[in-house]
């Protein structure tokens, strides 16, 4: 996919509609118990975005969470049907994650990686042929080249920006 070709998403009712306007950086899946609270299901599939790309429009409320690892995030959600649609992790600095699933054609996405997969649910079979992580991975070696390079050059831009 072309880095200037914008990516639809919306939220269940509508009221809440966004574009991303490059590709996202990196996909996964986190198995972990805060996630499977947050959506009511085994996992959540998120797509990392850099923050200055995501265009959202309608009214979006947010709850501040903090997980186990006492690292705070910050959900954004449908005024109107609750859809969880982006989340603000602090410890993701220049960054948000799309909930995966609201895309327009999420299959364009599937997962890079699967994490926290010592909590996955027993019943749940993954393929052999995904990445899977007992916990977190190090992004230096997991992500591609690629978004490595563009969240560098956002983040030199951002600290240049703010002195
Ligand atoms: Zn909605
Ligand atoms: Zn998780």
């Amino acid at each position: 996919m072309e880095n200037n070709q914008s990516i639809k998403g919306r939220c269940k009712c509508g009221e809440v509609k966004y574009q991303i306007t490059e590709k996202p950086l990196f996909t996964q899946a986190c198995h972990c118990k805060d996630c499977k609270v947050l959506t009511g299901s085994s996992y959540v599939v998120n797509s990392s975005v850099l923050e200055n790309t995501l265009k959202v429009e309608g009214e979006v409320s947010s709850a501040k969470l903090t997980a186990g690892s006492g690292a705070a995030s910050r959900a954004f959600f449908c005024t109107k049907c609750g859809t969880y649609v982006y989340t603000d992790y602090d410890t993701a600095v220049g960054r948000l994650n799309v909930r995966t699933k609201t895309l327009e054609d999420p299959d364009k996405f599937p997962p890079q990686a699967h994490i926290f997969i010592k909590d996955k649910d027993p019943w749940l079979n993954l393929s052999e042929n995904v990445n899977c992580f007992e916990k977190m991975y190090d992004p230096k070696v997991t992500w591609p080249k690629e978004s490595l390079n563009r969240i560098k050059n956002y983040l030199k831009i951002k600290k240049n920006k703010s002195q």
